[in-house]
């Protein structure tokens, strides 16, 4: 395996031209684990983006936030920004791995491994963040939902990569819920990220919900926001998450049990934003 450290986005450019095949690696969380367990998978040309100091760090414009596909979990849980405007990640990174993994791993890598129990995704698509993609055919940006196209499959081509996670600052609060067959260190069984904005009544203005490892990518549970943004009375609405998932089963658990924890979850949790 050839292996590469570009310094700068220029000289990423120039080895792409060279190596179009290349594939990039980030914190290695996801890649190192895949190749032990199947060495076949390993390339013949690796690119690790770390040392590009551009696409790391958080920053922020009057209308979003901008954050860098090397930002690491860690720096995710302990930015201010985040916290105050985009807690529903925060609440992600907080029940994500370990103390090394946490360090490591980078929100860019979150996305790209296309994960469907991927922990920082479900917030990303409730607060719907775009993709800022950088290749050899210039620049484009498209929504998360379209650039997760299926289980570990993205919209990315050829000597691209992701270079920027556009968030808009909308002021809406975010919750995160994680439910796994233990406390740390699990994958989630289910997951999902709720964004909502109230208005002086009390009365919800805005509900977005995105759920994960119920299909083969984060899912909106649009039936079911569209019922509560109706009027409609929530112990029967709830039913209609069945219409936007389709939960498999798999060595952690049932499909069924997967609909049934989401709904009966997902049931408390709305009940709780009305009363915060
Ligand atoms: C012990 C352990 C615990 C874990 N716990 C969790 C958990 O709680 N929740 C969770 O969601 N995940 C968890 N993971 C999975 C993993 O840590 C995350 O998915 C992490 O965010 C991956 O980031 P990375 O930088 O390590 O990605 P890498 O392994 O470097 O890359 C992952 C994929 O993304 C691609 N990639 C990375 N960055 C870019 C980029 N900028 N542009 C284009 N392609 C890119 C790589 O080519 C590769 O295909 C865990 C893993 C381990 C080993």
């Amino acid at each position: 395996m050839k292996y590469f450290a570009p310094n700068s986005m220029d000289e990423l450019k120039t080895l792409f031209q060279t190596n179009e095949n290349g594939s990039v690696l980030a914190g290695g969380t996801d890649v190192l684990p895949r190749w032990q367990d199947n060495p076949k998978l390993k390339p013949d040309v690796l690119i690790d983006i770390k040392k590009i100091k551009e696409l790391s760090g958080i920053r922020e414009s009057e209308n979003e936030i901008i954050i860098g596909p090397l930002t690491t979990v860690q720096e995710i849980k302990k930015s201010k920004i985040i916290q105050t405007e985009f807690s529903a990640l925060t609440e992600a990174a907080s029940q994500f791995g370990g103390v090394q993994i946490c360090h490591r791993a980078t929100i860019g890598g979150n996305i790209c491994n296309a994960s469907p129990a991927g922990d920082l995704l479900p917030g990303l698509y409730a607060h719907n963040a775009n993709i800022g993609i950088m290749g050899p055919n210039g620049n484009r940006s498209m929504s998360i939902s379209d650039f997760i196209i299926g289980v570990g499959k993205t919209a990315l081509e050829k000597g691209e990569i992701v270079s920027e996670i556009h968030l808009p600052r909308k002021g809406e609060k975010s919750l995160f819920y994680k439910l796994g067959l233990r406390q740390s260190m699990a994958i989630a069984v289910v997951n999902f990220a709720i964004a909502y904005e109230k208005d002086n009544a009390n009365n919800l203005k805005s509900l977005t919900i995105a759920a994960g490892s119920v299909a083969p990518t984060i899912v909106y549970l649009e039936s079911l926001t569209n019922a509560i943004m109706n009027g409609e009375n929530l112990d029967g609405a709830i039913q209609l998450v069945d219409e936007d998932i389709s939960p498999i089963d798999d060595i952690r658990t049932s499909g069924a049990y997967r609909s049934t924890a989401l709904k009966n979850v997902l049931k408390h949790t709305i009940k709780e934003i009305y009363v915060r």
